[in-house]
């Protein structure tokens, strides 16, 4: 078995922290468009966590929608600050948790990029937009992540 990853979170209101650990590869990237409409950004980064190696503390609100296989996958939210916290499917093994709210987000790195199809086409172009350190008034920078 590969080495688990410790993985920690809270929502932005503190109401509901998270704890778990994930393998390093079971780190996917979702271009849907659901996650498109959900986030409100281009994609979303999910590290996948079995249950029994998830604990969850606050009361998290839950949206129900359907797959597109069919079936049902609980998007699980703060009901007080909106912060996404998970999906999982019906029978509650498989949690797909967003990184973005995880305190390891920017080394969360995907092993996998998954509905590509839907991907916006700008991501390749982002290093040559102008980039800024902070706010839109503060220093140019040059593009870091690309
Ligand atoms: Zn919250
Ligand atoms: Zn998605």
């Amino acid at each position: 078995m590969a080495n688990l990853v410790k993985v920690n979170g809270t929502c932005h209101c503190g109401k509901i922290s998270l704890k778990g650990s994930v393998e390093p590869h079971m780190v996917v990237a979702c271009h849907c468009t659901d996650c498109q409409v959900f986030s409100g950004g281009p994609f979303r980064n999910n590290v996948m966590l079995k249950s029994e190696n998830i604990s969850i503390h606050g009361n998290v609100s839950n949206y129900k929608k359907i797959g597109g296989s069919g079936a049902v996958r609980t998007q699980g939210f703060c009901g007080n600050c909106g912060t996404h916290i998970y999906a999982v499917d019906a029978e509650l093994t498989l949690y797909s948790v967003r990184a973005g709210f995880l305190d390891q987000h920017s080394t969360l790195t995907p092993a996998k990029h998954i509905f590509g199809k839907s991907a916006v086409k700008w991501l390749s172009s982002m290093s040559q937009s102008t980039w800024f350190a902070e706010g839109p008034n503060s220093k140019e920078i040059k593009c870091l992540v690309i």
